[in-house]
């Protein structure tokens, strides 16, 4: 077959990659801890659920406008006026299948050929992928270890030229599982205040923090409210991965063009999953509570079960569910020591390489799994090391 230029271009996500992987040894009967997992393991909370099939038993079936239904609209700013600290209204807001399509349609809406995008590396994989697909050029910004994976502003000053159209920034990072500091924003947005570049603010994992980290949105900053798209949605935060809901929230000049793609791709988000959607942001939070409380004791039992292996040094996290341990010291190359550990250890992991070249030296490993799960790969790896 001959394809379109921009097929060849485009790039994946290796999780899925793996899990195909990882299936397919365990139909050979194998058993396989699965740590390469981008989504909570908990089920999504009863009282969601129960709104949406209320929802498509009243008939709620049809399309819905391609922004989303008013209703969502108008709780989505509520919720993002009062966890940023920035007044929004349901104009600003664009509801998608997901976080992902607002990567998309963002990238799609701004990006050409000769635009430079400025992206976290490593970084989620598809940021790199859909700047390729639009034909812009991908200009990685190194997240280094010995930076704890934080933004090296001079740096980045660095990499702005008069052709940077747009940033992505992602925090609570995946992943690193790092948050980007209140004054390291200020400081980017310093440096960003006189040119003529959006920025895309990945905050799908705002709500699963740990410790005193305080995740802090760009839009706070005086003039950035609307020069920045912030992406958010209900896969991680309300274990809903497989509903398929998020959404955009950004300037009114933009909105219809987002809605525009999404009237060119998925007409609309699903309806009774927005029924659900407003039941998660206007119902009793405390299953997010507990879900994030569990997850900070899983993050506590890998680090330090990690930290014990010989060659791998762990760092602590503030946020989302992954950890980015080196594993440099141990001789093996990022993809090399996840294939061994898949097939010899049944660990399934991921190579830092899936998020980008400067994930060489690292593993990605999520800790949706449970602690029992956690502790028995942290000794199979150990053997197998
Ligand atoms: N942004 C980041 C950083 C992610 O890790 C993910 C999912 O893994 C997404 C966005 C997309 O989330 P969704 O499943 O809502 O499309």
């Amino acid at each position: 077959m001959q394809l379109a230029d921009r097929a060849y271009r485009m790039g994946s996500e290796t999780a899925f990659e793996v899990l195909a992987r990882a299936r397919k040894l365990e139909a050979e009967g194998k058993t396989i801890i699965h740590l390469q997992i981008g989504e909570p393991d908990f089920t999504t909370p009863k009282n969601i659920c129960d709104a949406a099939i209320r929802s498509i038993q009243n008939g709620d079936t049809h399309y819905t406008p391609s922004a989303g239904t008013m209703e969502l609209r108008k709780v989505i700013a509520e919720y993002v006026t009062k966890t940023r600290g920035v007044e929004f209204s349901p104009e600003n807001v664009v509801v998608t299948p997901g976080g992902k399509p607002i990567m998309f349609f963002t990238i799609l809406a701004l990006i050409g050929k000769g635009d430079e995008v400025i992206y976290p590396n490593p970084g989620f994989p598809i940021y790199e992928s859909m700047i390729n697909v639009a034909g812009g050029t991908p200009v990685p910004l190194p997240l280094k270890e010995e930076d704890e994976f934080k933004v090296d502003i001079k740096q980045f000053e660095r990499l702005i030229t008069n052709r940077t159209k747009l940033v992505i920034i992602n925090s609570p990072g995946n992943p690193t599982g790092k948050t980007i500091p209140q004054k390291d924003i200020e400081a980017m947005a310093e440096v960003l205040k006189d040119k003529d570049t959006y920025i895309l603010s990945d905050e799908i994992y705002s709500r699963i923090i740990y410790d005193d980290a305080k995740p802090f949105s760009i839009t706070k900053i005086n003039g950035f409210k609307d020069r920045t798209i912030i992406l958010d949605g209900f896969s991680k935060t309300y274990a809903m991965t497989g509903w398929r809901a998020g959404y955009g929230v950004m300037n009114t000049e933009l909105v219809p063009i987002i809605a525009k793609l999404q009237t060119n791709s998925n007409s609309c988000t699903n309806t009774f999953v927005q029924k659900g959607c407003i039941e998660a942001l206007t119902g009793p939070q405390d299953e997010v509570d507990k879900m994030v409380a569990e997850f900070k004791k899983r993050r506590d039992v890998m680090i330090e079960g990690l930290n014990t292996i010989k060659g791998f040094k762990c760092l602590k996290p503030d946020g989302a569910f992954y950890v980015f341990p080196s594993i440099k010291e141990t001789g093996y190359k990022s993809k090399e020591l996840a294939d061994k550990l898949l097939y010899e250890a049944g660990v399934a992991t991921l190579a830092g390489t899936s998020f980008g070249k400067f994930g060489e030296g690292y593993l990605r490993v999520s800790y949706a799994n449970s602690v029992e799960n956690i502790k028995k790969a942290i000794q199979k790896i150990k053997e197998t090391i």
